[in-house]
């Protein structure tokens, strides 16, 4: 998967650098958006409270400014908040994050604003507001990387300047105020490189686990498949039958009684003799595919036994209907005439032989029921082929009078070979 592999690079590549790889980008940005959104409008809510309070301090810091400062605050600051907070849901993620620090940049500056403007022995205490907004974008908010330096180096000019300039503010102590201010920026970028590192840490190393779990389920259910499916027919494989065997004999010892056939192409191996084993292939594909269709919303399972061997399970506890049922089965290969024109019997086309068995039978085992209906399909086959048996009522494999014995030569019924086969 390419995603996997670029995530495996991210997470190796020794960089500084924040942003990932375009597709992986825009991946991060399709994936935590919405997180991203409800996080940036609850957090201007609270900082506009927080905001607000600060109405009251520039009544002690910058009287002749106060209203000024509120004004500022509450007609301009706080519908550009609200605009921010509609607006940041419906724009691509660069042009959020852009509009969420130049919104951050207003905010710092009101009270930069008032600083430059005010004057006064307490002026300097608004420089602790401005700083206070910048760890507010830089940590609580935070800022995307790049939005926050952006803010933290205008914010760092224009303090530092009027802490130089300000006549009311005495040299060491603008000195050590910038430093503070300096210092607090700093500690808070570090804080919001940190923060979006480890996010986009964290949210690659969640995606790759997720996507390795995605992949490994999706491994499970093909090998699952395959694990029960005839390469060459399609169909269910002896493994399947084996596991649909003693479901449904647990289901006849409970009284859901059901039939085993076992049906098996007649001379095959003549077959295969005279057109080749790639012809014999297409062969056992055709009369699994028959066999397929005639089961098709019957509730059997047909199953690929082995070879050119194929086992039906149905669940019945009528051996007439599983008789009637086998024959149709057996119908089907006989009336498609796949030409065989190398049999001992000279019939023409293909066919199968297929011996029957039921639970409600004498069988102890799922095995000797099995090996019942083999033995019928013995029978079938010592007594002409092309032809349907079922198990006797000792059909335990121990022999004992065959129930039914049909024999089913070339009648009308059946058509001539039409299909060419090989
Ligand atoms: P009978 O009527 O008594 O069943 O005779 P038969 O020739 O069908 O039976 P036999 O067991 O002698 O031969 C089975 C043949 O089936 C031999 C084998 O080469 C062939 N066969 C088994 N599996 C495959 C397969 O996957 N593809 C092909 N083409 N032939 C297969
Ligand atoms: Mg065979
Ligand atoms: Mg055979």
């Amino acid at each position: 998967m390419r995603l996997l592999s670029a995530i495996d690079r991210q997470l190796r590549a020794r960089t500084l650098k924040l942003a990932f790889e375009s597709e992986l980008e825009a991946r991060f940005e399709y994936d935590t958006r919405e997180k991203r959104v409800r996080d940036i409008r609850y957090t201007i809510v609270l900082g506009m409270v927080v905001f607000h309070v600060y109405n009251v301090a520039g009544f002690v810091t910058t009287p002749d400014l106060a209203l000024l400062n509120v004004g500022l605050r509450a007609l301009a600051m706080t519908p550009l908040a609200l605009l921010i907070i509609w607006a940041v849901g419906r724009v691509t993620g660069p042009v959020r994050e852009a509009i969420s620090g130049i919104g951050m940049l207003a905010a710092t500056g009101i009270p930069i604003l008032i600083f430059w403007m005010g004057t006064g022995p307490l002026v300097s205490l608004t420089t602790a507001t401005i700083w206070l907004s910048v760890l507010f974008a830089n940590i609580t908010l935070p800022l995307r990387f790049f939005w926050a330096c952006f803010l933290s180096g205008i914010t760092a000019i224009a303090v530092a300047a009027g802490l130089y300039l300000k006549p009311d503010i005495a040299a060491p102590v603008g000195g050590v105020l910038g430093l503070d201010m300096m210092t607090g920026i700093l500690f808070s970028l570090v804080a919001t490189y940190k923060i979006e590192a480890a996010n986009r840490r964290d949210y690659l190393v969640n995606l790759r686990e997720s996507l390795r779990a995605k992949r490994l389920a999706e491994d499970n259910t093909t090998l699952a498949h395959l694990s029960t499916t005839d390469p060459l027919t399609g169909i269910a494989n002896r493994r399947a039958f084996a596991r649909e065997l003693s479901e449904f004999w647990e289901a006849s010892l409970g009284g859901r009684h059901f039939a085993v056939m076992l049906i098996d192409v007649d001379y095959f191996k003549l077959f295969n003799d005279h057109y080749g084993h790639g012809a014999g292939d297409t062969c056992l594909r055709e009369v699994s595919a028959l066999l397929a269709k005639t089961a098709a919303g019957s509730g059997a399972f047909v199953s690929r036994y082995g070879g050119e061997e194929f086992a039906v399970l149905m669940h019945t506890s009528d051996p007439d209907e599983a008789y009637g049922v086998a024959e149709r089965f057996r119908r089907s290969i006989a009336e498609k005439g796949l030409i065989h024109g190398n049999r001992n019997d000279h019939l023409g086309f293909v066919s199968v032989s297929i011996g029957v068995a039921t639970s409600c039978g004498p069988a102890a085992t799922a095995v000797a029921l099995v090996e019942a209906a083999d033995m019928a399909l013995y029978e079938a086959k010592g007594t002409g082929r092309n032809r349907t048996c079922h198990s006797g009522k000792n059909g335990n494999g121990e022999g004992g009078p065959t129930r039914y014995v049909a024999a089913a030569q070339w009648s009308a019924t059946e058509r001539q070979p039409v299909a060419k086969t090989g």
